[in-house]
């Protein structure tokens, strides 16, 4: 029966070790670096889905036509999942970095139309075609070291015609290139500055005006919102998520970065996907997270970046059986870092996860955080067929080596490309 499934097959691969990371509790860090791996094995696809899996001891390779053997050896996991970015912006803020590094304080930069608003004004500017050049290159480095799903958020336009740009042409991105993509509206990321001293305003506009047009228009998948002292208030933030629900969108939030309001416990009891950040979020308040599902997601690089010295409560988090994922909230401004296995490193060494829940944390739990499909971030029969060999002897690898190559294929929707 099973080499019915492999002669049938599109594309078959013989003598692989999988990391398929399908356990179903969302405990990553007990028992042994398991990774659900399964040892000298053959897997096949058919129609972009993983069609059969089996131990290399019950293929007849003589029965198999040749021409679809297309991989011989190595680990294979699943593609690499970034369920956290801000990838679409103009503009730099390099210059800013150098000053803050020769001691500018932050508030003269941002007088001087610095910080966000820099960005914003940038990002305003530039055409549809102008922003999509500039992101092409940050989504192919992404790409080339093994992701096959990412998020994007808007949040740098803040206006409806700015915020629906943003949202076009991280859909535009996701047709270009063979790559899954999950677009978010993030309109209440800063207040613009025609609305200063008038924040509620704002959040109008973002409930009765972007959240309507990018639901409409099928531009976002989800609402975000920045739920902090130097962003949104709860409050404000609740009158999003209530327009988002209302719309059929499902809802996000960036919270407890630098304090703890509450947002995480808001965010998940209006069904969450996700909370994100999290430094400051309460160890003794994670039961709305666990009755929601929501993941837990972590951002090491703005952690390292803003040279924060509070950890999340990661214990408390593992403890509580919460599915942590990884992002790289690429941004110009806190993470300018375009790379997701340097945030599974520094998730081990900044938050001591390990490198089997930093795996976890860009596959199975990142598509949870995206609201994927069950079988999705994980080496299944029936799941997506996207998927990386690598070549390497074990899959802490991934987490442990930054800067020299292992990839050597990424498969996306069953199509192959060597890396
Ligand atoms: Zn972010």
């Amino acid at each position: 029966m099973i080499m019915n499934d492999f002669r049938d097959a599109d594309k078959v691969w013989l003598d692989l070790d999988l990391a398929t990371m399908s356990r179903s509790a969302a405990r990553f860090a007990d028992g042994p670096q398991s990774y659900a791996m399964q040892q000298n094995m053959a897997l096949a696809i058919k129609d972009g889905r993983i069609s059969a899996i089996a131990p290399m001891a019950d293929i007849d390779e003589m029965l198999l036509p040749n021409a679809n053997i297309v991989g011989r050896g190595g680990w294979m996991t699943p593609g690499l999942i970034d369920c956290h970015t801000h990838l679409v912006f103009a503009g730099s803020r390099a210059q800013e970095f150098e000053q803050r590094l020769q001691g500018v304080p932050y508030e003269q930069i941002a007088r001087e139309g610095g910080g966000i608003l820099s960005t914003v004004r940038a990002t305003r500017e530039a055409s549809e075609q102008q922003l999509f050049d500039v992101a092409v290159p940050r989504l192919q480095v992404l790409m080339s070291e093994g992701v096959t799903t990412i998020e994007i958020k808007s949040g740098y336009g803040l206006t409806l015609k700015d915020e629906l740009k943003m949202l076009r042409v991280a859909r535009q991105l996701g047709e270009a290139f063979p790559i899954q993509m999950r677009t978010t509206l993030l309109g209440a990321h800063a207040l613009p500055p025609e609305f200063v001293s008038n924040s509620d305003a704002y959040i109008d506009l973002v409930c009765e005006q972007m959240i309507p047009a990018a639901a409409e228009q099928k531009l976002a998948d989800a609402v975000d919102v920045f739920c902090e002292g130097i962003g949104f208030s709860p409050a404000q933030c609740e009158r999003v998520f209530i327009a988002a629900k209302n719309h059929g969108l499902a809802v996000k939030g960036h919270t407890e970065q630098l304090s703890d309001l509450k947002g995480s416990q808001l965010a998940a009891n209006y069904g969450a996907l996700s909370v994100d950040h999290l430094e400051y979020l309460d160890a003794n308040a994670l039961q709305p997270l666990v009755d929601n599902g929501t993941v837990a997601v972590l951002l090491p690089g703005a952690f390292y970046f803003l040279r924060e010295t509070k950890l999340p409560p990661i214990q408390a988090l593992r403890t509580a059986g919460i599915p942590m994922a990884i992002a790289t909230d690429f941004n110009p401004g806190t993470s300018p870092l375009a790379s997701l296995r340097l945030m599974m490193n520094m998730a081990c060494t900044l938050f001591r996860l390990t490198p089997e829940e930093a795996l976890a944390g860009v596959t199975c739990h990142a598509a949870k955080a995206l609201g994927l499909s069950d079988d999705s971030g994980r080496l299944v029969v029936g799941a997506p067929a996207d998927m990386l060999l690598w070549d390497i002897k074990h899959p802490s690898e991934l987490a442990y080596q930054m800067g020299v190559p292992m990839l050597k294929q990424r498969i996306y929707q069953g199509e192959t490309s060597h890396v």
